[in-house]
């Protein structure tokens, strides 16, 4: 089965296919994957809750709207901002760069909607070649890792904009509010405000496998033993014999 359109794909961007046995996979279907969640917790019943930002007193007419407000401070908050690191210091992962100039080239790269070839959507990081970012997926990721979870209903991806999309269309009009730095879901406007400023705080524990961040070392440790593993065997590696190599081929 290697027909000829495969292989002068495969010449020209030799290190998205891997080799499984006798099977050709691409990377994206071998490392990434989405997982519905429970079903009955997605019929939760849905009223708006009103909420005051307790820094400017605005009134905000439910969750997802607080969240956006939240951001909405942040933002200006660094805009205005003079210290250096707070120009330096991504908004998204916390990841430190040494100059405005290096994050704002990490930005563009990493967190952008843009295709590239050469990003680990997992920790939203760019690579300089296919080949490094091959060689990162291999001592970083597992099959089917989807690390991204939505503690309300445990649908899950390998990719933080899904659940942060699932979460603004599914979870909207109730009394949740998610945490875009650790995910974790909050059922307080006050405690969410308290949360959300204690992570711009420094000494956070960054996970260094994706792009969150946690409050606590513990928060830390069980994210990274419960979710930086395979959830579930991408399908095209299943019926394949116990034992068998699964083997990265660069040509
Ligand atoms: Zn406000
Ligand atoms: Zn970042
Ligand atoms: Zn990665
Ligand atoms: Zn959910
Ligand atoms: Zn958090
Ligand atoms: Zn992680």
């Amino acid at each position: 089965y290697f027909t000829f359109t495969l292989i002068s794909e495969m010449l020209s961007s030799p290190s998205t296919y891997l080799f499984a046995s006798k099977r050709i996979m691409l990377v994206t279907d071998f490392y990434y994957g989405r997982f519905e969640g429970d079903k009955p917790k997605l019929q939760q019943q849905k009223t708006p809750f009103t909420y005051k930002c307790q820094s400017c007193l605005k009134v905000l007419k439910n969750n997802v709207r607080f969240m956006n407000h939240m951001k909405h401070h942040l933002e200006l908050e660094k805009q205005n901002s003079e210290s250096w690191e707070s120009h330096t210091t991504c908004q998204h992962c916390y990841r430190q760069y040494s100059t405005p100039f290096q994050l704002q080239c990490h930005v563009e790269s990493a967190h952008s909607m843009v295709e590239s070839s050469t990003n680990c959507k997992i920790c939203e990081l760019a690579f300089e070649s296919e080949q490094v970012l091959l060689e990162h997926m291999k001592d970083n990721h597992k099959p089917g890792e989807m690390p991204y979870v939505c503690q309300v209903c445990n649908y899950r991806s390998s990719f933080f904009t899904d659940v942060d999309t699932h979460f603004r269309t599914v979870h909207e009009n109730t009394k949740d509010l998610l945490c875009p730095f650790c995910l974790k879901v909050l059922k307080s406007g006050h405690v969410y405000m308290q949360h959300y400023m204690k992570h711009q705080k420094k000494g956070i524990n960054r996970c260094g496998k994706c792009r969150l961040n946690f409050l606590t070392y513990k928060e830390r440790v069980d994210h990274k033993t419960q979710h930086h593993k395979t959830f579930q065997k991408p399908k095209a590696l299943e019926g394949l014999p116990p034992g068998t190599k699964v083997l990265t081929v660069l040509i």
